[in-house]
């Protein structure tokens, strides 16, 4: 082994779900939107004088933190912004998680959070979940460096409730808490009230699935003035110029046009709810899902194999196999009303075979 082996920085990276390239594939893997961005993203877009793509973008990224502070009536400095909240996570690991305690998650979540400690050698320990895949707020009512987790949670869409939400916050003043919010618009109740009354609390948000822009990177987190201060302190410290000047024209209009959002939303939902009802039928089995997204197994037959199954029909959902609690179980992302019938469809064949 060379000598400089030793002072790499290894890590085990955040493996993404696939994105095939293929043009008939129902795609039902990575929590994508099935419903195109708001129509005036399209317009906005085109409208971007490309002669300004000779400076560099606005640092402070103003339109879009307006166009967000506006949206969830907060201050302007209390939006911090990024390239997909995974920077925004990112950022506030680097921030706000530097204490010797670990940091506590849930054991089956995000499979970012415990890649970003590692990366930035922060100490961590992951919470079991219950039985149900719920987690118990008790559990977080111990010394720690700080408390992240996601509601909904991911992969499992179990949602917690607001008053559970500031159980947790009220057990852990000393240090930061981070709600990932990432599908809270599916059915939640946001935490972002209680940032006015909790000066440790930040929650996060994305644009990529209720706002149908995963493909542009737009994340954002809100809090109260301080704390995003030491963000924007950190994050310009790293790169100041991470969001470019055609994403920072999509986002904005893309915020702006609250109808369109709520109408993709609820389609979704209802999609959602009668995918429940259908695969209910076929024997599955799974939880309350508040997500775009539901997780589920069935007791005959194995993940594995349905996973490679529907693959060959060129249906793609994600299969985790670590842990081995999970991977009997699909994460299905809810797409448009045909597609999930084309996947209910054939796993009516192939159930019933
Ligand atoms: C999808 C997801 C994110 C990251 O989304 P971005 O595309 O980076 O905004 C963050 N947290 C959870 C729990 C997610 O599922």
């Amino acid at each position: 082994m060379k000598n400089w082996e030793n002072n790499i920085r290894k890590v085990v990276p955040y493996v993404p779900g696939e994105q095939p390239k293929k043009e008939h594939m129902i795609k039902l893997n990575t929590n994508e939107n099935p419903y195109p961005p708001a129509p005036g993203v399209a317009k906005a877009v085109a409208d971007v004088d490309i002669d300004r793509l000779r400076l560099y973008p606005d640092p402070v990224v103003a339109d879009l933190v307006q166009g967000i502070a506006d949206f969830y009536k907060v201050e302007n400095n209390q939006v911090f912004v990024g390239v997909g909240s995974d920077d925004v996570l990112a950022m506030i690991f680097m921030t706000f998680f530097n204490a010797k305690e670990p940091i506590l998650f849930p054991d089956i979540t995000y499979s970012f959070y415990d890649v970003w400690a590692e990366m930035f050698r922060i100490p961590y320990e992951r919470i079991p979940l219950d039985d149900e895949f719920k987690i118990r707020t008790e559990d977080y009512k111990k010394a720690n460096g700080g408390v992240i987790f996601p509601n909904p949670n991911a992969p499992t869409g179990e949602l917690m409730t607001l008053e559970q939400i500031e159980q947790i916050i009220q057990a852990n003043p000393d240090v930061i808490v981070v709600v990932d919010e990432a599908y809270i618009d599916f059915g939640g109740e946001s935490a972002l009230p209680l940032i006015d009354k909790y000066d440790n609390l930040i929650v996060v948000q994305t644009f990529s699935k209720s706002r149908s822009m995963a493909g542009s990177r737009i994340g954002f987190a809100i809090s109260n003035p301080v704390l995003i201060k030491y963000l924007n302190d950190v994050k310009y410290s790293f790169n100041s110029y991470t969001m470019d000047t055609i994403t920072i024209a999509a986002g904005t209009a893309a915020i702006k046009d609250r109808a369109y959002f709520e109408m993709t939303r609820d389609k979704i939902i209802k999609t959602r709810e009668w995918t429940k009802q259908e695969l209910k039928k076929l024997g599955f089995v799974f939880g309350d899902s508040r997500s775009n997204f539901i997780f589920a197994r069935h007791p005959q037959v194995s993940g594995e194999a349905l996973f490679e199954a529907l693959k060959e029909k060129d249906i793609y959902v994600r299969h985790f196999s670590n842990p081995a609690r999970i991977n009997e179980y699909l994460r299905i992302s809810i797409g448009t009303d045909e597609q999930m019938q084309e996947f209910i469809d054939f796993l009516k064949a192939y159930i019933n075979q």
